[in-house]
């Protein structure tokens, strides 16, 4: 049974010959490894550069009318050691020639941004002895820079088809037939996503310096067991609660078809990494929560209206309020006559009075009560509103610390648990729960 893999390397899989040597031997060491979609070169120490930042300053010098020959140099410098300690021969000063001929007949910023990637590309299929093909071939954009999804998965499944192994830029795609447009910034995931899709691969994966997926915050709980297995959705979940590993688009992508994501640690290759999936194996040793992550200094706007559950209407007048100044309400429970708002936006507090002021005029609240420095906690993981016992467990969990618990909310999916504390207690509730939900979790 075939097995086939998209393989997504992120800069840092790339930021030097040494990276990009240990990428070619990843690759070479497993021949289902047959569409790789690369990233630019990324940083090599913490304070260095991503060669897209240098192509952005080379544009922006360009437009301001200056000088943007170091910029440009710095930028060649970076494929040129690159191609010497791959030791291929590759004509790097025609590709720099073009870049700087694209720029003075006035190419788009998303056009020079994208030729970092183009260059690595094309650098590495030569090494790799791989066909090159251009993601202007593959991924398309509409007129108004939404992608167009059919058009890709049309194209690049066509174009793939007959090809046995490539290598294919990320981040940009074809827009109007003859120019590029980018995805923002991180986009090559949502390329690779994208033609995993194209040619139905069995895994896509991701190989970056992304660290492990804890099941709590390291900072914070001492040793916290790794997540090996996650689902999609918990996976959506934990980035809405500011885990970020991945673009939440390219969970969406590849939920729709089932193609299961596995995220790598290129400099840990050895190491399983972390596998996102429709459904966790039948023999996971978990029973309740995969993680407890949270954040601190939410504002609580609570809002009290005698007759509240009889009126028509107050939700759409209340988050207009918020959504009109583009402010997120991110989390909302309700009681009988009150509901609060959980917010973190800056905004709120510039326009506080403003828009508690049209709060009142819009439904003649009783009561607007605001509480700030809220933290919020959520227990993340499958089915977990299905289990008998689990809020006798975190309540004595939280109580055996003495944390006094402001809100609570079952996510309508069975995904989450949310708890609302004060700041000051985050921390504790966290070891409490992370004690609780998932190391003695067996108890439940
Ligand atoms: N090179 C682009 C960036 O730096 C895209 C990517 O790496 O995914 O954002």
């Amino acid at each position: 049974m075939s097995n086939l893999i998209v393989s997504k390397f992120g800069g840092c899989a790339l930021a030097n010959s040494e990276m990009v040597k240990k990428t070619i031997n990843l690759i070479n060491a497993n021949s289902n490894r047959k569409y790789i979609v690369v990233s630019s070169p990324g940083k090599r120490s913490k304070n260095d550069v991503r060669v897209t930042d240098l192509l952005y300053v080379c544009y922006l010098k360009y437009t301001k009318k200056e000088n943007f020959t170091d910029a440009l140099n710095e930028f060649k410098a970076r494929y040129s050691e690159i191609i010497s300690g791959l030791g291929i021969s590759f004509d790097l000063d025609s590709e720099i020639d073009s870049i700087k001929q694209k720029l003075f007949t006035g190419k788009s910023k998303d056009f020079i941004a994208s030729r970092g990637e183009y260059l690595m590309a094309k650098i590495l299929a030569k090494a790799l002895n791989r066909e090159f093909i251009d993601a202007t071939e593959l991924i398309f954009f509409n007129r108004d820079e939404s992608l167009d999804e059919e058009r890709t998965y049309e194209a690049a499944s066509k174009r793939l088809a007959g090809v046995d192994s490539a290598v294919i830029p990320g981040f940009y795609g074809n827009i109007a037939g003859t120019e590029i447009h980018t995805f923002p910034r991180g986009g090559s995931d949502v390329s690779g996503a994208l033609i995993a899709r194209a040619v139905n691969a069995d895994i896509c994966e991701k190989w970056s310096e992304t660290t492990e997926i804890f099941s709590a915050d390291p900072a914070i709980v001492k040793d916290p067991l790794i997540v090996r297995n996650v689902t999609y959705d918990e996976l959506r979940e934990l980035t809405c609660m500011g885990i970020r590993v991945i673009f939440e688009d390219v969970i969406l992508l590849l939920q729709k078809v089932g193609i299961p994501l596995l995220i790598r640690n290129i400099y840990n290759p050895d190491d399983p990494g972390t596998r996102v999936v429709a459904k966790l194996p039948e023999d996971l040793n978990r029973k309740v929560a995969a993680c407890i992550v949270g954040q601190r200094h939410y504002k609580a706007i609570k809002i009290e209206k005698f007759g509240l559950n009889r009126m028509h209407g107050i939700g759409e007048k209340v988050f207009g309020i918020f959504a009109k100044r583009g402010i997120s309400c991110e989390h909302y429970i309700s009681g009988i006559y009150n509901f609060a708002i959980f917010l973190k936006n800056m905004m709120f507090d510039l326009k506080r009075k403003e828009i508690i002021n049209e709060i009142r005029e819009a439904i003649h609240p009783e009561k607007i009560e605001i509480n700030k420095d809220v933290a919020l906690v959520a227990i993340i993981g499958e089915g977990m509103g299905t289990v008998k016992g689990i809020f006798a467990q975190i309540f004595n969990a939280i109580a055996a610390q003495d944390i006094k618990v402001h809100m609570i909310n079952q996510g309508a999916d069975n995904l989450n648990i949310i708890l609302g504390f004060n700041d000051e207690d985050f921390e504790n509730a966290i070891r409490a729960l992370y004690q609780a939900m998932i190391v003695d979790q067996d108890k439940i």
